[in-house]
C-alpha cells in the first residue's frame, strides 16, 4: 500500500510531479479492483497522465505493475523441445494488414518460435483473430497451457490474450476508451509492452504504422511512439526493434476477413502482393536477427524466402490451422473452402470525362475500410459480429494504369443495398490522374 492517499497521488500528477513506484503500484492495484481507487479516480489519473506525461522511470513502473497484475507465460516447455528462441510481433494496426499470418509461419519455419497474442478489430476491418476465424472450425481462444503446448508442437500459435494476462491493462484500456485518454504515449507504450512482457517472449518486433489507414496518421507521432516503445523495452530488459511502415493505401489488394486469409495464403505460396511481402520480410528479418537465427538482414531474407519456396512456411501455417481446430482444406484449396459472399460487384472507373482512366494516384485506406465496415467485415461495437465472407478484392494499387471503364476493385457482399453503398464509397476513395505519381515509402525506418 502506498503511503500517500489516492487524492495526494492524483494531486501530485495533476501538478506535473513524478510518481514513485509505490504510488503507481497503488493505481494499478486500483485498476485490478483491489483497493480504494474508484473508477472516477482511476479516470482522473489517466487524464492527468495524458496531460502531464510520464518519465521513463514512471512508465517502467507502470508496465511492471501491469505485468504483475496477471500471470506470465513460461516458455520452458517449448525451449526444452528445441525452440531456443521465442520472438513475438505486434502491429499498431492498419487497413488490409494481414501480415501476422504469413509472418508467423515463415519465421517459425526458420526455427524461431512465434507465440502471437492478437486482438479483434474495432472501428473498421477485422483484427487478426477475426481473419483467422474465417477458416472454418478455427479456435482462437486457448488457456496459457494450451497456447504453450501448440507453440511447442508447431512453433507458432495465434490466439487472443486471455483474461489472466495483464488484466489491469484491460480495465485501464476500457476506461481510456471512454475518457478520451487512449492517445497518450506512455499509456500506449505501457499497455503494449506490458502485454508482451506478460506473453514471456525473449524479444519483440513492432510494426508501427502511420498514414490514412493507421491508428496514427502522422509520421512524427508514429516515430515518437516507436522510440518510446523501444526505450521502454530496453529499460525492461526486453530486446525490442520497431519498424516504421506507412499505410496510405490498404496493404495488399484485399480488405475483409476471408479475402485477406486467401491473400495471406498466396504470400505463403510465393504469389502474394509485393507490398504485403515487403512488410512481412522487413519484420521477419528483424525477428530472425533478434533471435540470433540470422547474422544479417540479407541472410534473414534469404532464409524466409527459402521457407516460402520449399513449401515449409505454408506447411507450418497448415499445422497451425490444424492445431487450432481449423479445416486444413481452407489452406489447401481456399477458393473452395473459405466463406464466399453471394454477390460480386465490380467498381469501375468512369468511361468518359475527368477520372476516366489514367494512373492511380491514391487509394484512401480509411475510406476503403469504411466501405468494408458498411459491408459487415468489421464491427462498430465490441459486441457486434462480423461477416467473414464480405469485403473488397482486386484493389488497384497506386501507380497502376487503369483504362476508361476499367475495374478498380470488386465488392464482395451478402446484401445488395450494402453492396451498392460500398461501391459508391469505393469509387470516391480511388483517384486517377493523367500522370503517374511516385509511390510512398512503405518500409520507412528501423529503430532498434
Ligand atoms: N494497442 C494496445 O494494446 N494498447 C493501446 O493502448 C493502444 C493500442
Amino acid at each position: 500500500m502506498s503511503a500517500k492517499t489516492v487524492t495526494a497521488i492524483l494531486a501530485l500528477k495533476r501538478d506535473g510531479g513524478e510518481l514513485d513506484e509505490a504510488s503507481i503500484k497503488s493505481f494499478v492495484r486500483g485498476a485490478s479492483g483491489d483497493s480504494e481507487w474508484a473508477d472516477y479516480q482511476l479516470s482522473a489519473m489517466l487524464m492527468a497522465i495524458f496531460i502531464r506525461g510520464m518519465t521513463l522511470a514512471e512508465t517502467v513502473a507502470l508496465t511492471c505493475a501491469v505485468v504483475a497484475s496477471g500471470v506470465r507465460v513460461d516458455w520452458a516447455q517449448a525451449r526444452a523441445a528445441g525452440w531456443t528462441h521465442v520472438i513475438d510481433k505486434h502491429s499498431t494496426g492498419g487497413v488490409g494488414d494481414k501480415v501476422s499470418l504469413p509472418l508467423a509461419a515463415m519465421v517459425a519455419a526458420c526455427g524461431v518460435a512465434v507465440p502471437m497474442l492478437s486482438g479483434r478489430g474495432l472501428g473498421h476491418t477485422g483484427g487478426t483473430l477475426d481473419k483467422l476465424e474465417a477458416i472454418p472450425g478455427m479456435r482462437v481462444h486457448a488457456t496459457p497451457a494450451e497456447f504453450v503446448s501448440i507453440v511447442t508442437s508447431v512453433g507458432t500459435a495465434i490466439v487472443g490474450a486471455g483474461a489472466d494476462l495483464a488484466p489491469a491493462d484491460a480495465r485501464l484500456y476500457a476506461l481510456r476508451d471512454v475518457t478520451a485518454t487512449v492517445e497518450s504515449m506512455p499509456l500506449i507504450a505501457a499497455s503494449i509492452i506490458g502485454k508482451k512482457v506478460a506473453g514471456g517472449a525473449d524479444g519483440l518486433v513492432l510494426d508501427v504504422k502511420y498514414g490514412a489507414g493507421a491508428f496514427m496518421t502522422d509520421r512524427s507521432r508514429a516515430l515518437a511512439l516507436a522510440n518510446e516503445l523501444v526505450a521502454l523495452g530496453k529499460a525492461l530488459g526486453l530486446p525490442v526493434c520497431a519498424v516504421l511502415t506507412s499505410v496510405h493505401e490498404p496493404l495488399g489488394r484485399t480488405v475483409g476477413n476471408a479475402l485477406e486469409v486467401a491473400e495471406a495464403l498466396a504470400c505463403l505460396r510465393g504469389t502474394g502482393p509485393p507490398d504485403v511481402m515487403a512488410v512481412t520480410l522487413a519484420l521477419g528479418e528483424q525477428m530472425l536477427m533478434l533471435a540470433g537465427a540470422a547474422p544479417s538482414a540479407p541472410a534473414a531474407r534469404a532464409a524466409l524466402l527459402a521457407a516460402v519456396k520449399s513449401g515449409a512456411a505454408l506447411a507450418k501455417f497448415r499445422d497451425l490451422v490444424v492445431a487450432q481446430g481449423g479445416d486444413a482444406r481452407a489452406v489447401d484449396d481456399p477458393a473452395a473452402h473459405l466463406p464466399r459472399a453471394t454477390l460480386q460487384l465490380p467498381v469501375c472507373a468512369p468511361t468518359e470525362g475527368a477520372g476516366a482512366g489514367g494512373y492511380v494516384v491514391s487509394v484512401n485506406a480509411m475510406a476503403v475500410a469504411l466501405a468494408a465496415l458498411r459491408l459487415g467485415a468489421g464491427r462498430a461495437h465490441t459486441s457486434d459480429g462480423v461477416d467473414h465472407a464480405v469485403g473488397v478484392a482486386e484493389l488497384v494499387k497506386t501507380g497502376e494504369r487503369v483504362a476508361p471503364g476499367g475495374v478498380l476493385c470488386i465488392v464482395h457482399a451478402n446484401d445488395a443495398v450494402a453492396a451498392a453503398a460500398a461501391r459508391d464509397m469505393l469509387a470516391a476513395a480511388i483517384c486517377l490522374a493523367p500522370e503517374p505519381v511516385s509511390q510512398a515509402v512503405l518500409v520507412d525506418e528501423i529503430i532498434c
